[in-house]
């Protein structure tokens, strides 16, 4: 059976971390709408020049680009048995766009569809957020506050440029919370009133939460 999975949890909750991980666990491709707005935006995409300007404000960008980004990745090969969502859906809307995309890719495929919620205190994310650094290279993330890199500015596993993200300034991150609040929350209870949400601890370590996520999937 497909396994759909999909997170959901405020900005810098750990999810990009612990499902980075469980994709290569379960070895499942690990889509995360962030990055791939990202590249789109590196790339110079006319996708990314308009992403860009609602990222910039820590505002969601329009569902109809984001859901097209995401039909495209998952009728890829790679998804046929299982995909791990990361910043997907992140409004009600989308949510439903979710729903059209799948019975559209999956007509006669039975599915396995879980969502997860990252519950956590939300007193230290704001400064999880501003001092979160990333590899230019591999993407690898650091944490000048938990996960130090060896040698500063130098990712430990290639050597690449650490960066931080232009919208992980306090200014822009405060607005991304309130877009959380506001459009991604009410997930939660369309997810609970569907009767597929698990809602694990996301306080503590990353091996404490990972061990609480290995438990329930
Ligand atoms: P993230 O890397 O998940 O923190 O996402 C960075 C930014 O990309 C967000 O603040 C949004 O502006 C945009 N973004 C990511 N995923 C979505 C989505 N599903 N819908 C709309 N905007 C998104």
């Amino acid at each position: 059976m497909k396994k759909e999975f999909i997170f959901l949890g405020p900005p810098a909750c750990g999810k990009g971390t612990q499902t980075t991980k469980l994709a290569e666990y379960l070895n499942f491709p690990h889509i995360d709408t962030g990055s791939l707005l990202r590249a789109e935006i590196k790339n110079q995409t006319p996708a990314g020049i308009e992403a860009k300007t609602f990222i910039d404000k820590g505002r969601l960008v329009p569902v109809e680009l984001v859901s097209r980004i995401i039909k495209n990745r998952l009728s890829n090969d790679d998804c046929k048995d299982g995909y791990i969502l990361d910043g997907f859906p992140r409004s009600l809307e989308q949510a439903e766009q979710l729903t059209k995309i799948n019975a559209e890719l999956d007509k006669n495929i039975e599915a396995d569809f879980m969502a997860i919620y990252f519950d956590i205190d939300t007193d230290l994310l704001l400064e999880r957020i501003v001092n979160r650094r990333s590899c230019s290279k591999c993407g690898e993330i650091y944490n000048l506050a938990f996960k130090a890199p060896k040698c500063e500015g130098v990712c430990d596993i290639c050597g690449g440029e650490l960066t931080q993200r232009k919208d992980d300034t306090k200014e822009v991150a405060g607005s991304r919370f309130e877009t959380y609040n506001r459009e991604t929350a009410p997930l939660v209870k369309y997810y609970t009133d569907a009767g597929v949400l698990k809602t694990i601890d996301a306080n503590g370590t990353i091996d404490e939460v990972w061990e609480r996520l290995t438990d329930i999937i």
